[in-house]
């Protein structure tokens, strides 16, 4: 039987010890340890990558505190506009969803449009009609509601400012959600699920639904999934570069996701990190932020939940 192992983000940012309180901090904990668990009991009954990453960012979407489903932060418009994708690395299928309001799980709905769709990639109202005719579950604006990302767009809407989420700092805090898997057949995925930046423009599409940029999974390289600032993670198509300097370079996943991390993405301002896994079930977490919400779990017993750097 292959190794196996999962791991999980929640948006990296400008997280510094004693920011926040010890409630919180084990809020942000407990709420990673169990999507972390879900997604790795989803393995250890000999479930697949691809159910495993996305049983584990649904639990995300569903908890307030991450900027995923529930908990999404408002667009310049007041609203929450979602995105999400998810990937298969033994078959580089993918399924992308972009501009969707409403739909409580878009992490499902992306994978709905990769298999029982013949695209990649919906956007907007062609997106939500799939999901209905597909019986998604629908929630009222209040659902997403909370009233701390409320409190973060009041500051800064009717500005041109954006802002990430995850810290007081404009422009330093991303709060995504995402999740990598390797199963006990060796093979590998990667989902990815946001509601973007605070007070971003109608219509913006960061990177977490863009195939290579900000989600990638090809078993014969790796599984990657971001956090950051979006629009440098789309110039610097941070995911699929990882699986470029594997593949071309002969990197190790480290070597190659710390590379890409902290020095290509920084050598074009963009700040943010991933979680990065391949077929022997390695993983890499880096982040050039202050910290990354993160935890992996692998059936060697080797476990991590952290949120700080350092
Ligand atoms: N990458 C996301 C975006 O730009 C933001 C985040 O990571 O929180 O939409």
């Amino acid at each position: 039987m292959n190794k196996y192992s999962i791991a999980i983000h929640g948006g990296a940012g400008t997280l510094v010890k004693g920011m926040m309180t010890s409630e919180k901090e084990q809020a942000y904990k407990s709420s990673l340890e169990i999507a972390l668990n879900a997604g790795y009991e989803i393995l250890n009954h000999g479930g697949s990558a691809v159910d495993a990453v996305e049983k584990a960012v649904r639990l995300l979407e569903d908890s307030p505190l991450f900027n995923a489903g529930k908990g999404s932060v408002f667009n310049a418009s007041g609203e929450h506009e979602m995105d999400a994708s998810i990937m298969d690395g033994s078959n580089l299928k993918a399924g992308a969803v972009s501009m969707i309001q409403g739909i409580k799980n878009p992490i499902t709905l992306a994978k709905d449009v990769m298999q029982k769709s013949e695209h990649v990639f919906l956007a907007g109202n062609g997106a939500m009609e799939f999901a209905r005719a597909h019986e998604h579950v629908f929630e009222e604006a209040s659902y997403f509601h909370d009233d701390f990302r409320h409190d973060q767009w009041q500051k800064i809407k009717d500005t041109d400012n954006f802002q990430l989420d995850h810290s007081d700092k404009i422009d330093s805090k991303f709060g995504t959600v995402g999740a990598v898997a390797c199963d006990q057949n060796g093979n590998i995925a990667a989902a990815t699920s946001t509601g973007g930046m605070t007070n971003k423009r109608f219509g913006r599409v960061g990177d977490s639904p863009m195939i290579g940029a900000g989600n990638y999974a090809n078993n014969k390289t790796c599984a990657v999934s971001c956090t950051g600032s979006g629009e440098y993670f789309i110039k610097g198509v941070v995911a699929y570069d990882v699986a470029c300097l594997i593949e071309h370079k002969g990197m190790s996943l480290e070597a190659a996701a710390s590379e890409v991390i902290h020095r290509r993405l920084l050598e074009i301002n963009g700040d943010g990190g991933l979680i990065a896994i391949n077929t022997k079930a390695e993983i890499s977490m880096p982040f050039n932020t202050e910290g990354m919400y993160r935890a992996c779990k692998a059936s060697n017993g080797e476990e991590l939940i952290a949120i700080y750097g350092g």
